[in-house]
């Protein structure tokens, strides 16, 4: 983070909800916070993130855009009162996140930080030397919107990934796009008898939202060939926008949006319905007529991609490629969010020596949950002894084990090769086992919490001649790897042998 120029901080965790009123979060949030009161009654909110903190602060700072760009970060707890917290730090109520934003004068420039810190992201799940891959989470309507997930491939995930062999494509079930072998056709020209049409699907869903005097709320209509799942999340976001636009809901007001079962939507008599929004998926050819009772919405892929879908940037390229689909955990994210938060706060700087309004900054937020992460690799890492830890994520590298604590000799073998090692690059990454215990038990032990490197000092280590150490290198589904080495070799060049 800070090789990309970013600042590290620390935000509170017990926050004021104000500005979380005014962006809308309060009211949005259907209980996915943590709230409180203090003695006088006012309201508190436990940090689940930090967007309209980092966003007050830097607007309480911000003078010229020649202050910018803006990147600060932090490492730290947050809350969120998950309906099911499970599998330990997979998805807790509490947990470590690092979270970065960035501020920018102009898109453009905003746009540049997202690449280098996408760029940032990926080098360092690089460096974690397990398998991830990033993930397209972009919506892709509506002016350079830019996402991206960072998961780790492993079947205990509750994420699914469809991913095309041909050409790498990969993106979340929510957003991924396929084409399928043929159109579906219908010949309604208008909705008569039932919402339900005879040759397509129709999901038929109940939205509401806040509007400017009072509250929105109608019915949609999504047609998808036979059998495919509507995207609900997709249309619920462009029929936000749209209602936006046309300024029927609040700016900053959160749809609801919920199915509306089948034997009810059965029963529904289109003449009833005071006005419909439909979205026609673009696997579907359906000659409806806009009227004033009825809002046709341009055609899009409005149905979940699925495994055996064709990817399209093959079939664009001319080649033929099936979409596969794989479990995968979220450990990261990177996201552009635009004047999202900036406009509402008042984030923003009079272009210089003028007077007039002031633009708002480009933001971007980036995070990677940490306490999740952990729980990744372990996933990834681990086998029938415990975890085998990348270096750069092992509580330590390097775990020294005398063979028998009662013998001062060892002892101060140990300690020798410790501080040689503590001296280097390897500093604050050393332990030695002391505890009073059997050699096989740490021995277990240090293959349980998965040292990459554990050196064993026993009596070999007391000849007079040539003192002898024994290297394990901890592998996953392996043997440690064992060295022999003498120990003026390793007090003198223990880069050789440990390599990390
Ligand atoms: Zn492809």
């Amino acid at each position: 983070m800070q090789a990309i120029g970013s600042e590290k901080l620390s935000l509170p965790m017990l926050l004021n909800p104000d500005a979380w009123k005014k962006t809308g979060r309060w009211d949005g949030s259907k209980g996915e916070f943590f709230r409180l009161q203090d003695r006088k009654e006012s309201d508190l909110l436990l940090a689940p993130t930090h967007e309209e903190e980092i966003t007050q602060l830097v607007a309480s700072q911000l003078q010229s855009p020649k202050q910018l760009p803006i990147r600060l970060y932090q490492i730290g707890r947050k809350y969120r009162d998950e309906l099911r917290p499970r599998a330990g730090l997979l998805r807790g109520r509490e947990f470590i996140m690092k979270d970065l934003y960035s501020f920018d004068a102009t898109q453009e420039d905003a746009f540049v930080t997202y690449d280098q810190i996408a760029q940032a992201y990926r080098r360092i799940f690089d460096k974690m030397g397990v398998p991830f891959v990033v993930a397209e989470a972009d919506s892709g309507n509506i002016g350079g919107s830019k996402s991206h997930e960072y998961h780790l491939i492993s079947p205990v995930g509750e994420d699914t990934l469809l991913t095309c062999s041909g050409c790498g494509y990969t993106a979340n079930e929510e957003l991924a796009v396929g084409k399928v072998d043929q159109l579906c056709k219908d010949g309604h020209t208008a909705l008569t008898d039932s919402l339900l049409l005879c040759n397509v699907d129709t999901t038929v869903v109940a939205f509401k939202a806040a509007a400017q005097d009072g509250v929105v709320e109608g019915l949609a209509a999504i047609f998808t060939p036979p059998q495919r799942e509507a995207n609900i999340l997709k249309v619920q976001t462009l029929l936000s926008k749209y209602l936006k636009r046309h300024k029927q809901m609040s700016e900053t007001a959160t749809m609801d949006m919920e199915i509306v079962p089948f034997a009810k939507a059965k029963s529904i008599d289109p003449a009833t319905v005071r006005h419909l929004h439909v979205f026609v998926d673009d696997a579907v050819k359906l000659s409806l007529q806009a009227s004033e009772q009825l809002t046709i919405h341009p055609q899009d892929h409005f149905r979940i991609a699925t495994e055996g879908d064709h990817c399209v940037s093959c079939a664009k390229k001319g080649s033929s490629s099936r979409l596969s689909s794989v479990k995968a955990i979220e450990c990261g994210h990177t996201f552009y969010l635009g004047t999202k938060y900036s406009s509402v706060l008042d984030c923003g700087f009079r272009e210089s020596g003028r007077k007039g309004n002031k633009v708002p900054t480009e933001m971007g937020c980036y995070g990677i949950g940490i306490t999740r992460l952990l729980a990744a690799v372990a996933e990834a890492r681990h086998d029938t002894k415990g975890i085998a830890w990348p270096a750069q994520l092992a509580p330590y590298s390097v775990c020294i084990v005398p063979t028998d604590d009662r013998k001062q000799a060892f002892k101060d073998i140990a300690g020798q090769i410790y501080d040689r090692l503590a001296k280097g690059h390897l500093k604050g990454d050393v332990v030695i086992d002391d505890r009073r215990l059997g050699f096989g038990a740490k021995m277990k032990d240090a293959e349980l919490v998965g040292y990459p490197y554990t050196i064993i000092v026993g009596p070999n280590s007391l000849q007079q001649e040539q003192p002898l150490l024994e290297i394990h290198q901890r592998i996953q589904h392996q043997d440690s790897k064992k060295t022999n080495i003498e120990l003026k070799d390793l007090l003198q060049q223990h880069e050789v042998f440990i390599t990390i």
